[in-house]
């Protein structure tokens, strides 16, 4: 018989990629088949490994989300079929998230499963609101109730009145944004004085997160003004007023901006989590994809040999992952890269190589491949020794070149992947930009300038959208901007990503 798979439900968190857990991070990065669904962040897909089945089964703009029904169906077989499933879902997956009905589905198919628990949306909503959930005093218990109800449904029914009338407490309300007035006048009814505080947190812990504050009697009218709508938690209570004293996150520099970041390189989300880090509300522009495109025959070669090279250089974090995905197949030990030096350009690339907890001997300090070459001649190692350079289909061949000529390395090239133009034509992202614009757009490199021109049609803003300033990483790439006849409104000072930010930063702040 085959091996049984296993499933495992797992809690995504409330959006901010920080949130999710440890234990969450392992799973996905070890599933065989993700299943995720909307209020995810998209970044977490870049954690699966190259050959993860990943399977998104939430709302898509203008189609309904697929049925429970069938999302159970689908993970037994999977597992049945010998798969490590990580079902993933926002917040916490026994939350209000369907996790419980799912769990059943599991066990009566004999499906082994286990649970990993997220940060629910109630408890962001205070943190990055500035909303302690429960105070001396003032709050001694929190109630995490659902405001969806569907009477034709014969679902249960919550008894507002009730909850109204208890004393001391906060209420934290999911799903409860389309009913927010019946809530309100259920709660009243019950004895919850009018001017009691209550607030609205949308896409708490998120750049684009919103919030307000005001009294039981005109939340929903305040809510209503301010176009505030779900994913939002309500949270009711006297707690609300300390959100003026210690609110922190919507403080941020870039809080309630919107940052379009072009990505060339999957899995290089170093920008974004920069920017997150400061408030921002970051979409990313996925232009191209990169895609694992194999040797079989040099790869087979190059592993057999590897013992016998002195450097192998990485230009991309994908040629690192899928590099060692191989590697990892050939040799269970990671002794067996021996003596071999690793050099490496970009932020993104040395991140994903000090994973396998091996060192960069050689990196240059900004982000090109001349400078990589300069770094590495200036090891003075390379007379006759054997390099190997992982490539994609957008060959070093400048970089190999001056190894070979400036240097009399040997060099041999391994080429892992290749680039492609994405389809954006259903791409929400790039839809989203068409349409409504942004604060800023930021260009890292001349390649990222190159792919956003490939796609000009949708790339061009429709009327009435806000006009971006638009950031450059360096002479090089606002060279490319101004060949597309982009005029670039600021530059990093030297290229880095820390530069772009603080260039960023400098140069919104004069818009304000
Ligand atoms: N299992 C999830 C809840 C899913 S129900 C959890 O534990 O958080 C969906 C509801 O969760 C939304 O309607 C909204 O009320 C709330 N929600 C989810 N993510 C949110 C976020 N980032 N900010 C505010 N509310 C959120």
């Amino acid at each position: 018989m085959a091996k049984m798979g296993i499933v495992y439900l797992v809690g995504a968190g409330p959006g901010d990629l920080g949130l999710v857990t440890f234990r969450a991070h392992e799973l996905i990065a070890a599933a065989d088949v993700l299943v995720y669904d909307y209020l995810v962040h998209p970044d977490i897909v870049d954690w699966c490994s190259s050959d993860c089945e990943i399977l998104y089964v939430g709302k898509k703009a203008g189609f309904h989300s697929v049925p429970q029904a069938e999302i159970e169906v689908l993970l037994v077989n999977r597992a049945k079929a010998g798969k490590r499933v990580v079902r993933l879902k926002g917040g916490d997956p026994y939350v209000f998230g369907r996790g419980g009905e799912e769990a059943r589905a599991l066990a009566a198919n004999g499906v082994s499963f286990e649970v990993v628990p997220g940060v629910t949306a109630s408890l962001a909503a205070g943190a990055y609101a500035g909303i302690p959930l429960t105070q001396r005093n003032t709050s001694s218990a929190l109630v995490m109730v659902t405001g969806h109800e569907d009477p034709e449904k014969h679902e249960l029914q919550v008894d507002w009145p009730k909850l109204g009338g208890l004393k001391n407490t906060t209420l934290a309300i999911y799903m409860g944004m389309g009913r927010m007035k019946d809530i309100m006048a259920g709660l009243q009814a019950g004895g919850l004085a009018a001017d009691t505080p209550a607030a609205v947190v949308q896409w708490a812990s998120l750049g684009r997160q919103r919030s307000l504050a005001g009294t039981v009697a005109n939340l929903t009218e305040l809510t209503a003004e301010a176009g505030l709508k779900a994913p939002a938690i309500i949270i009711v209570g006297e707690v609300v007023n300390y959100q003026q004293s210690v609110d922190w996150f919507e403080k941020l520099a870039l809080f309630g901006r919107k940052i379009v970041i072009t990505r060339t390189r999957e899995g290089n989300s170093v920008l974004r989590s920069k920017l997150e880090q400061l408030g921002a509300d970051v979409v990313e522009l996925p232009l191209i994809k990169v895609v694992p495109d194999v040797d079989r025959e040099i790869l087979v070669d190059i592993i057999a040999e590897l013992g016998t090279y002195d450097w192998i250089v990485f230009t991309s974090a994908n040629g690192v992952k899928i590099f060692f995905e191989h590697f990892l197949r050939a040799y269970d030990d990671i002794r067996a890269l021996g003596l071999l030096r690793f050099a490496a350009l970009g932020d993104a690339t040395i991140k994903e190589i000090e994973k396998f907890r091996v060192r960069v001997e050689c990196q240059p300090d900004v982000a090109t491949s001349d400078a990589l070459a300069d770094a590495l001649i200036a090891t003075d190692s390379l007379d006759s020794a054997k390099v190997v350079v992982v490539t994609g289909n957008l060959n070093r061949d400048k970089l190999i070149q001056r190894l070979e000529n400036d240097a009399q390395a040997i060099v041999d090239r391994l080429p892992l992947y290749k680039t492609e133009l994405l389809d954006l034509s259903d791409s929400a992202a790039a839809h989203d930009y068409h349409t409504n614009g942004a604060d800023a757009i930021l260009f890292a490199s001349s390649s990222a300038v190159e792919a956003f021109g490939r796609h000009a049609a949708l790339m061009t803003l429709a009327p009435g959208a806000t006009q971006p300033l638009i950031g450059s990483m360096g002479p090089q790439t606002s060279a490319s901007l101004e060949a597309l006849k982009l005029e670039v409104d600021f530059e990093a000072d030297d290229p880095g990503l820390d530069q772009l930010v603080q260039a960023l930063v400098l140069n919104l702040n004069r818009v304000k």
